[in-house]
């Protein structure tokens, strides 16, 4: 029998047991000990419902189903909401999986628990019905609704999705676990983020990691479970050093150390290499203490106890991040001087930034709910931290369109920019001076043509910092460039400038179509009136006249077809069509280089120094003889010429780049010398689905060999995940892009 093992599969067997099932007695005293008035017997009853409506019925894992609703009740309770939410979560599943009704949630538990048992049952719904993408899509759009309106919905679907991707091994099609975990990461994880739930947001993309990239995740556990076994004498020691110190003091502090979670330890790998040997690497040490000004007391105990790393030192608590969390981190040299991070806050900063919107459920008024007033003052309003996405729908759009914007505004932190007149403009970090023009006003953005940046006159692609202060130059008229959107990383500004651009091509479109139809009417000896063509729209299916003209120069109608429509029963359909196609083909082969920024015929090819791979940022470079040559967007070869900018031309990728070609990506190694390195190596690329094609010792000592690597990949992202898993080999000690020139030797293109 054929045993292979199923790589990139988690099995049933590596689950551990689930934690016996809540008993509703249990899940009332959690509610009691933060609501003593909490109206117990309405959850007594949802527990029941539950149990009796899912009765039968069983999850993959082969627990009675009722037991789902209850743990994902459970973790509402943990978060201390209200009682409606928490029956919510009890009947979440009910309307849609079982016989209960709509009616009957409202008649027993109320027309606010229904609403909300609604808005989680509808968002279910769609993700049943439509295709992968769009549906994601149309989730998010769902969701963000949904949310504007009550975000208790989220926070029951998030408990809801916590619960099952605790529990996803044991569903048993492979792709559906994949398909599952990409929507979680991509959209659950950061909504949670977005909203402040760190904690759950924490270990929804570590449960997704683990089944989005198994080797990563099993690789990178286990040296951290080896690092962290060795370090554990020294976690201890920290812990109760500074509890000590503290004391004596005369600070009552909680002090623990958090080991960090395999997802955020890859994430920092695909940044840079990272030291498992060092405490800050895999441990976070907190210090909670009881208020503000103890904060700042422990930091300086901690700084007369241990040297402070002086760049690592942040103060969030006078800076608040703009979700505002709030907290002191520095980083100390500790024990065995190894370096040791340590947040300190209070216990209400630290319940906002594990909880965020969750934490602002209270007693107000005698009755226990969301404190919007207290939530705003703590900037926690969930309405403002999603607002950019809201707008973004109310532009409409095609969903997948959404999605993609939806993502890079959650992804990105932030970066705050003035206008001349001191006006506090937020952007998402990697924003460029067109985005800023677009967050200003869309008029603004569509008539932009440079940028001063802090006086500087800098390309509308300068990436901008905090503080820059920023004054847009504008033309009298729109001028989108070709490649403007490659340069916009906001979602507001890319759909703008797709808008923009849609609204040019019209306008253009409408400007040949009205040749075609003086043109058309010439060729019968005769002039074009209005009455004419009223008569025309009215028997074509056109709006307007605009609309006419612009479906005559996109070709969805002919001049044939217009004398047809102002003289029915004409029956000279003559060659002229021909004489149409080529007036439009003449003009839309001129659009068409416009749009594309290059010169048909000219060669294009990669620049053997940066070899961009599809998803860089790129620009193109004017070369004499040899045509356009292509460039990352950082690339020291194109920094030489900054000032000779006519030569250079903002280029794109398109859509096919990345589904078909492969690209081959450089990677500069220093390795052991040791026994099976290579074979080590070899084997985490491949897990990654990358395939080594050149290979090149550059410099050999008798303990280090640098390297480098030729890699096959599909994309950029592709290669920095080949980098983080060759920086998680044990005895890889750096690995990097390789980014400069070599010399002395030819690139293959
Ligand atoms: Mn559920």
């Amino acid at each position: 029998m054929d045993d292979a093992p199923h790589v990139g599969t988690v099995g049933v067997a590596a689950l551990p047991p689930e934690p016996p099932v809540l008993t509703p007695d249990e899940l009332i005293a959690r509610v009691r000990s933060y609501d003593p008035a909490a109206d117990v017997d309405k959850i007594a009853r949802a527990y029941a419902f539950a149990q009796e409506m899912h009765h039968g019925q069983r999850r993959y894992s082969g627990a009675p189903y009722y037991e789902h609703p209850v743990t994902v009740a459970g973790i509402l309770a943990d978060l201390r909401l209200d009682v409606d939410t928490v029956v919510t979560a009890l009947l979440h599943d009910t309307v849609e999986d079982t016989r209960a009704s709509f009616d009957q949630v409202r008649e027993e538990f109320g027309e606010d628990v229904a609403d909300l048992v609604d808005g989680v049952t509808k968002l279910g719904q769609v993700s049943r019905a439509r295709g992968a993408i769009v549906n994601q899509a149309e989730n998010l759009q769902k969701f963000v609704l949904a949310i504007s309106r009550d975000s208790r919905v989220l926070l029951v679907k998030l408990a809801d999705r916590l619960h099952n991707m605790r529990t996803l091994g044991y569903v048993p099609k492979p792709e559906k676990r994949e398909r599952i975990a990409r929507e979680t990461m991509d959209i659950y994880a950061p909504l949670a983020r977005r909203i402040g739930v760190h904690r759950i947001c924490v270990e929804l993309e570590d449960l997704a990691f683990r089944y989005i990239n198994p080797a990563a995740y099993d690789s990178v556990r286990k040296r951290l479970a080896a690092a962290s076994d060795q370090r554990a004498d020294a976690v201890a020691e920290v812990s109760s050093a500074a509890t000590r110190r503290l004391l004596l003091a005369g600070i009552d502090a909680r002090v623990f150390g958090r080991k960090k979670t395999a997802y955020s330890i890859w994430r920092k790998l695909e940044r840079r290499a990272i030291d498992f040997d060092d405490l800050a690497d895999i441990y976070a040490f907190r210090v909670i203490v009881s208020d503000m000004e103890e904060c700042y007391q422990a930091l300086g105990v901690i700084h007369r106890t241990w040297r402070s790393v002086p760049e690592r030192f942040k103060d969030f608590i006078s800076t608040p991040k703009p979700n505002n969390y709030r907290s002191i981190h520095t980083t100390v040299i500790g024990p065995d001087n190894c370096r040791v991070e340590m947040q300190i806050r209070t216990e209400e900063m630290d319940r906002v930034a594990e909880d965020g919107v969750a934490a602002h459920w209270r007693y107000k008024d005698k009755s226990y709910g969301y404190d919007a007033a207290l939530a705003r003052e703590a900037g926690g309003d969930p309405l403002e931290r999603i607002r950019a996405l809201v707008e973004l729908l109310e532009h409409g759009g095609e969903p997948e369109e959404f999605l993609e914007h939806a993502k890079l505004e959650m992804f990105s932190d932030q970066v705050f920019a003035f206008t001349p007149r001191g006006a506090l403009i937020a952007l998402p970090q990697g924003a460029t001076a067109l985005d800023f023009a677009y967050a200003v006003h869309t008029a603004i953005g569509d008539t932009c043509v440079g940028a001063k940046v802090n006086g500087r006159q800098v390309p509308l692609r300068h990436v901008l910092s905090n503080g820059d202060v920023v004054e847009i130059i504008r033309a009298a008229t729109p001028a989108p460039m070709p490649g403007w959107e490659d340069i916009a990383v906001t979602g507001r500004a890319r759909s703008a400038i797709r808008r923009l651009i849609r609204r040019s091509q019209r306008d253009e479109f409408a400007r040949i179509g009205k040749a075609v139809a003086e043109h058309a009417f010439r060729r019968e000896g005769l002039t074009m009136a209005r009455a004419q063509l009223d008569d025309a729209v009215a028997r074509l299916d056109v709006e307007s006249e605009e609309d006419l003209f612009a479906a005559l120069g996109s070709n969805r109608l002919t001049g044939a077809d217009l004398l047809n429509a102002v003289f029915p029963g004409r029956t000279r359909e003559d060659a002229a069509i021909g004489a149409d196609r080529a007036l439009i083909e003449d003009e839309t082969a001129s659009l068409f280089i416009h749009g594309q920024g290059l010169t048909p015929g000219v060669s294009v090819h990669f620049a053997g120094c940066c070899s961009p791979i599809p998803g860089d940022r790129i620009m193109g470079l004017l070369t004499d003889g040899k045509g356009v040559e292509v460039h990352t967007i950082d690339c020291d070869t194109l920094a030489s010429v900054e000032n000779q900018q006519e030569r250079w031309l903002d280029l794109g990728w398109n859509l096919e780049a990345g589904a078909r070609a492969i690209s081959v990506g450089r990677i500069l190694a220093t390795v052991q010398h040791a026994r099976g390195v290579l074979a080590e190596i070899a084997t985490a690329v491949g897990r990654s689905n990358g395939n080594i094609t050149g290979l090149r010792i550059i410099n050999r000592a008798t303990d280090f060999f640098d390297m480098s690597f030729d890699v096959e990949v599909v994309d950029n992202r592709h290669l920095s995940q080949i980098v983080a898993a060759m920086r998680a080999c044990p005895s890889v000690v750096s690995a990097e892009r390789a980014r400069g020139a070599d010399p002395d030797e030819e690139r293959p293109t």
